[in-house]
């Protein structure tokens, strides 16, 4: 057996006003005044002084906006590049991801496809990196997926959904400044904080469960029950500890792995474009067989939070579609063998997928 030596988040700053220190942080890594820092911005703070006023530009440094109505994708990847190569003279000191998931994942990729050569495409997988990403720091500015800790870069291609996974894709600084979520409406909240929970179930019910992703996924459940069925949180307390469940989340599963709602999920980001939080609460409905304690928990949240989910989103599919999320959903294999184990196949066919599909 061989274990797995996995890096971390080298440096994190944590606390309410503690992305006022990003200027501070980032200075001593600038290379030259013509090595730019890029911060790619998530869209939705566009024209929001409170925040932009924030950002520490100077010299040639530039300030992206991303929009994140869509999930990032290969192509994007590499028209972000090929700007930043076209328009500056030197590679840039380093990438600033301000926003949520996917802006996390956009300045992650982009990172390190500055130093790679190729396309983003050919780098989806595990392990298929070679050089080192530029300096890399992550700021979230909702809690739930985990991006801001793990090792991937999830991104939607010609051919498949799948990572960027590798030893260069972590952060090398991450900014948790609790603050930044305060504006995040309830809908988003529930959904991409659900992505936590979702991540907690499957590691803590998963076949590579060891102590390690135990540890970090429990923490995580417990906070998660906490902020989503307890009661008397102040809202600072909710976000501190969101943000915080977040992270625990993520460094549950990076010594794990996810199972059947990320699984299935992906098949319907990659078919209908549904996104990763909302995507894992419309397949988790429908897992009680799987996992009926976590499932019966998420009812009572969805209930207590009011929220209503899409119904029907696969009622007009094709044979041809359907076929095409459970291909998606069967070539996670690794996210099959952490939930059923070893023998997956048995059980997992594609009648199985069909039928839960047919109930979305
Ligand atoms: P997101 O980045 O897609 O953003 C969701 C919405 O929230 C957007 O409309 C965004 O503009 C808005 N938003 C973000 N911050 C806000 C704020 N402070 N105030 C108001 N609105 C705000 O959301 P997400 O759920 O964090 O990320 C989903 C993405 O993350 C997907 O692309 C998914 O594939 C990816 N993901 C990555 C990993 C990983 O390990 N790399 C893990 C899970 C999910
Ligand atoms: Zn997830």
């Amino acid at each position: 057996m061989s274990f797995r030596n996995f890096p971390m988040v080298s440096r994190v700053i944590f606390g309410r006003g503690s992305f006022n220190q990003l200027g501070d942080i980032i200075s001593p890594k600038r290379l030259n005044t013509k090595a730019p820092f890029i911060f790619f911005v998530d869209d939705v703070f566009k024209g929001d002084p409170w925040l932009t006023s924030r950002i520490p530009l100077s010299y040639e440094d530039k300030l992206v906006y991303v929009s994140a109505a869509e999930e990032p994708k290969t192509d994007q990847i590499d028209q972000l590049v090929e700007e930043i190569i076209l328009n500056f003279k030197e590679l840039p000191s380093g990438i600033i991801g301000i926003g949520g998931g996917s802006v996390l994942d956009v300045a992650k990729a982009v990172s390190i496809m500055l130093t790679n050569d190729g396309e983003a495409k050919d780098y989806q997988g595990w392990d298929l990196v070679k050089n080192p990403a530029i300096y890399h720091v992550g700021v979230p500015t909702i809690s739930g997926t985990g991006a801001e800790v793990s090792r991937t870069t999830i991104l939607t291609g010609p051919e498949r959904k799948l990572g960027i996974n590798s030893d260069y894709t972590p952060f090398d600084q991450v900014v948790l400044d609790p603050e930044l979520a305060k504006d995040v409406p309830k809908e988003q909240w529930f959904y991409t904080g659900m992505d936590c929970y979702i991540h907690c179930i499957e590691s803590l019910n998963g076949t590579y469960l060891n102590a390690f992703s135990k540890s970090y996924g429990e923490k995580a459940f417990e906070l998660c029950k906490d902020i989503f069925i307890g009661n008397g949180l102040s809202n600072e307390e909710a976000q501190d500890k969101l943000m915080m469940a977040s992270w625990h989340g993520g460094m549950s599963i990076a010594y794990s792995q996810v199972g059947v709602a990320h699984a299935l999920s992906y098949g319907l980001g990659y078919l209908l474009g549904i996104k990763h939080g909302i995507g894992n609460c419309i397949v988790f409905d429908h897992l009680e067989a799987y996992y009926p304690e976590g499932v019966r928990l998420f009812k009572e949240m969805k209930a207590k939070h009011d929220i209503q989910l899409p119904l029907g989103i696969c009622a007009d599919l094709s044979d041809k579609e359907f076929d095409t999320m459970i291909d998606v959903a069967l070539s996670l294999e690794p996210l099959w063998e952490n939930a059923i184990g070893k023998n997956w196949k048995k059980t997992i066919t594609r009648e199985a997928l069909r039928e839960l599909y047919e109930k979305m």
